[in-house]
């Protein structure tokens, strides 16, 4: 593996760099697996993987080996998220910084495939998470992750940080995982490594900054941003960390860190704000970058107050909408499209407000469209953390598991009408049992395609 020449010229004299070592890592070959775990589906005790935990995330765990997730169905029903563990060092940063995550209101800007996203939503779990991603097709992976995790306090925009100036919504945490130049995955991606270049490092911290500008006026006074990335140079961290701090707007957070964990601390070189250096020569993950941020001024983004695109089901609707599901007592039901939906009731204006100025991409949790008498349920409740006992259930094994995950044909003893496939204790999806046949009703797009 060649590593840019410009790139290790430009790391010489950064806090924790060193060349040799830095060098060998990248040739040596070595990866480093690691998982979350989904504490709302899955028991830390109660897993087939063995390694050791990580330090900063109670729900982290390195692999000792790397297995095969597509052909593990526990890993469908969203038991486990596939992570960098530097990544995860966000849980400590939030759980430092906002130690009562009660009722906030949470933004993750740049949120796709979703890995912080779902670190977040396992934090706020009483809280509200708006999880934006700009590219089209990327906010469908996202969509796919955050239904898989479960949380019905979830809410997944596709716009342009911009856009948020006018969502008439402001946030008591914002999350920045800019796009980045990347170098801290070249051991992942040697690929990667042809695209780098210093002129893509300077484009990626001015589109850094654009995208900071336009988020900073939805944070709240005493809200937290956190800036991350996965690139090494000065010029998309510390000195991002410099621009954020010379606007007045912002005090810089410190986080306490164990020495034996070898995160590096660096200083911006004019403000002083602290940052968390993540070297893989160093520790067990890859190269990461993280500061955090508590803002002085109050929240000015502003909301253009169009209508909104949501209805709120007719009374019969939802007597049937209820007697399929009796949705708790706290959750509000409402109508996207044809889709039944619902979400914790707090969340409802906020909701609106958003559904009025952004596009929602996916708010709380489909339960289902009414076809006649029936209720044809959605997947995104069999995927939910949402109370689901109440349901035919039918337990597989994972041959016949991988088979449902395969949308293939199923021969199984289930009881009439609609079923929850089972496996090991965790909905994969629905099926309908017919006098004659089972009718599969795995999403086809999520279909497994690997023998
Ligand atoms: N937070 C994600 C996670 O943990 O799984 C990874 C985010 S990735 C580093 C950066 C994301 O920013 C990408 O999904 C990319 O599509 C998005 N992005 C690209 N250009 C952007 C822009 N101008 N504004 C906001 N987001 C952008």
């Amino acid at each position: 593996m060649t590593l840019p020449p410009d790139l290790i010229q430009s790391l010489q004299s950064v806090k924790g760099f060193h060349e040799s070592s830095f060098r060998a890592i990248h040739e040596s070959g070595e990866q480093v697996t690691a998982i979350r775990f989904n504490p709302a589906k899955k028991s830390l005790t109660n897993h087939p993987f063995t390694g050791e935990p990580i330090p900063w995330c109670p729900f982290g765990l390195y692999l000792d080996k790397r297995p095969s997730f597509t052909l593990d169905p526990s890993f469908h029903a969203g038991a486990y998220y596939v992570q960098d563990a530097s990544s995860m060092f966000l849980w400590e940063v939030i759980s430092q910084l906002i130690p009562d995550p009660q009722d906030k209101k949470v933004l993750d800007l740049c949120a796709a495939p979703g890995g912080k996203s779902t670190l977040l939503a396992s934090y706020f779990t009483n809280g509200l998470l708006v999880s934006n991603e700009v590219i089209k097709s990327r906010a469908s992976i996202l969509v796919e992750n955050l239904t898989k995790w479960g949380n019905s306090n979830v809410i997944v925009t596709n716009n342009d940080p911009a856009h948020f100036n006018q969502a008439g919504i402001s946030f008591d945490v914002i999350v920045v995982d800019a796009p980045c130049s990347g170098s801290g995955l070249f051991r992942k991606d040697p690929d990667a490594i042809a695209e780098w270049s210093l002129d893509h490092v300077q484009h990626c911290s001015l589109r850094q900054q654009r995208i900071l500008d336009d988020i900073i006026p939805s944070l709240n006074e005493n809200g937290i941003l956190i800036y991350a990335t996965c690139s090494y140079s000065q010029e998309e961290d510390e000195m991002i960390a410099d621009w954020l701090m010379s606007s007045g707007a912002f005090e810089a957070a410190s986080i306490t860190i164990p020495t034996e964990w070898k995160i590096v601390e660096t200083f911006a070189e004019k403000s002083n704000a602290p940052g968390y250096r993540f070297y893989p020569d160093q520790l067990k993950g890859e190269g990461f970058f993280i500061a955090a941020f508590r803002k002085k001024s109050p929240a000015t983004a502003i909301g253009k107050g169009k209508s909104s695109a949501l209805k709120l089901p007719q009374k019969q609707e939802l007597e049937q909408v209820r007697a399929f599901f009796p949705v708790l007592e706290s959750f509000s039901v409402f109508k996207q499209g044809d889709q039944f939906r619902c979400i914790d009731e707090k969340w409802y204006y906020d909701l609106q407000t958003l559904a009025s100025n952004l596009y929602i991409r996916k708010a709380g949790i489909g339960l289902g469209e009414l076809k006649g008498k029936d209720m044809i349920p959605a997947h995104e409740l069999a995927m939910s953390t949402l109370p689901l006992h109440h349901f035919n259930q039918v337990t597989v094994n994972t041959e016949e598991a991988l088979k449902y995950l395969r949308r293939q044909d199923l021969y199984l003893d289930a009881p009439k009408g609609w079923n929850l496939v089972m496996y090991e204790q965790l909905p994969l999806g629905w099926i309908k049992s017919l006098p004659n046949r089972i009718n599969n009703y795995y999403p086809q797009e999520w279909r497994i395609l690997k023998q």
